[in-house]
């Protein structure tokens, strides 16, 4: 089969290097892909805004797939606009997709279907949001309905910096994603996230991960994108999963489906586990990144075959998910500046020398200038190791970091570290 892959981070670089591993597939397409996709992919020039050239290309190369890697096309209406076309797609339409798109949809579709999550207030003016307020302790979660790219969210500890906040938001700090705000109840325990794959009706579970989101060392400093991340997520026990599974996951897509907008493609539940069991802290509609370097990394099947089961309404009949017993972690090689503005075009020499059997380094913002690998965006490099334990493959890992010379680029020393903690224990 042929397949085009859209997408340019650390989490495309994983799922083309899968993919390529498939004995079913002929040509792999990536639009527009970076260095490290271009290792395992064929590099085309299309805009995913630009529906009716994506549809084309599709016809053109007689594409049997198209693999949707980021948020944003799914949010637009990408999957809709192909499968109209009749081409089988790996990510939901613009209706099911508000999953991730607007954060009062999901809440909404939590209470209709008694999905654990925390309380909350849909907001579409500053009076309203203000006169909500007081019905939330300290602190209170404030949230940009639409995307922000991870910085839509503000834990406000005081209520001056509640009213700020929210002011910010309706003062179009956050742009349209602002014009409606979400006031919830702050929740404690520890994070997880749990992945699931679903053609509308079937759903496999697709493993766990934790990751780390802010920039420094200890979790401290700016939040990111992603600064590392590890699977499984063992605080997820087979227990709490298949709590996840039947409480959270599996009403959401049956709702959906009940709603005529059935949700196809990976569902990634960001998840607190507090005190009265896991409740879900939001969706997103595509394979998280860094998570995504992970998971794909203990997958054990044919990537190809099972993302096109999805898209092709045939995932019953895939059984389960192979993911390998052993463990994974990646680490982030980000550019100095980043997550303010990083510094690009700095050199990136040793990548195939500490490459192998249990290492694959991804690429992120990488570009090729005059036959050299440089830093071209915040996030530059995935290190991605496998272990028997957490430890293990931490210690892969950082010995593949230790060997990259990337002048220009930092990393967080401490990735896995709570897990690492609890291995020793
Ligand atoms: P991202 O895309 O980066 O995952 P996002 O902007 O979609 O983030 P959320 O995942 O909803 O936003 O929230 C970001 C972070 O804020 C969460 O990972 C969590 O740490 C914290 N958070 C969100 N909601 C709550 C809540 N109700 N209680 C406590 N913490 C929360």
């Amino acid at each position: 089969m042929n397949i085009l892959l859209l997408g340019s981070g650390g989490r495309e670089h994983a799922l083309a290097w899968k993919l390529a591993q498939s004995p079913r597939v002929d040509t792999l397409y990536a639009a527009p892909g970076n260095p490290g996709i271009a290792q395992s992919a064929r590099l085309v020039t299309l805009d995913a805004t630009d529906h009716g050239a994506v549809a084309a290309f599709c016809a053109e190369k007689a594409i049997d797939l198209v693999v949707i890697g980021p948020e944003a096309p799914l949010v637009d209406g990408l999957g809709d606009s192909l499968r109209a076309k009749g081409i089988a797609v790996f990510g939901p339409d613009k209706a099911p997709a508000q999953l991730e798109g607007s954060k009062g949809f999901t809440k909404d579709l939590c209470a209709r279907a008694n999905i654990p999550t925390a309380g909350y207030v849909r907001t579409t003016s500053l009076e309203q949001a203000r006169a909500a307020l007081p019905k939330f302790g300290l602190p209170v979660v404030i949230k940009a309905d639409g995307l922000a790219a991870g910085k839509g969210v503000i834990i406000a500890e005081t209520a001056e910096q509640a009213d700020a906040a929210l002011a910010d938001m309706f003062g179009g700090g956050f742009g349209a994603a602002g014009a409606e705000v979400v006031l919830e109840e702050f929740m404690t325990g520890e994070e997880a996230s749990f992945f699931a794959l679903t053609d509308g009706h079937a759903i496999l579970p697709f493993g766990s991960a934790q990751d780390h989101k802010r920039v420094s060392d200890g979790d401290t400093g700016p939040n990111t994108g992603g600064m590392g991340a590890y699977s499984p997520a063992r605080v997820l026990t087979p227990e709490l999963e298949a709590q996840v599974m039947d409480r959270i996951v599996r009403p959401t897509v049956e709702t959906l489906a009940a709603e005529g907008i059935p949700y196809s493609g990976v569902l990634y539940a960001g998840l607190m586990l507090t005190a009265e069991g896991p409740k879900l802290i939001e969706y997103n509609a595509r394979f998280g990144d860094p998570e995504c370097q992970v998971l794909m990394m203990r997958f054990a099947g044919d990537l190809a075959e099972l993302l096109l089961a999805v898209a092709t309404g045939r995932l019953a009949d895939c059984g389960s998910v192979a993911l390998a017993d052993e463990c994974a972690l990646t680490v982030v090689m980000a550019a100095n500046g980043y997550p303010g503005t990083p510094e690009k075009g700095g050199t990136i020499e040793g990548i195939e020398a500490v490459s192998g059997a249990h290492v694959q380094i991804f690429h992120a913002g990488t570009a090729e200038q005059d036959g050299r690998l440089v830093a071209n965006g915040g996030r530059v490099l995935n290190v991605t190791a496998t272990g028997s334990s957490i430890a293990e493959a931490q210690a892969r890992a950082y010995a593949a970091v230790d060997g990259i010379d990337f002048p220009t680029g930092f990393c967080r020393r401490d990735i896995g570290w709570r897990e690492v903690e609890r291995e020793g224990r």
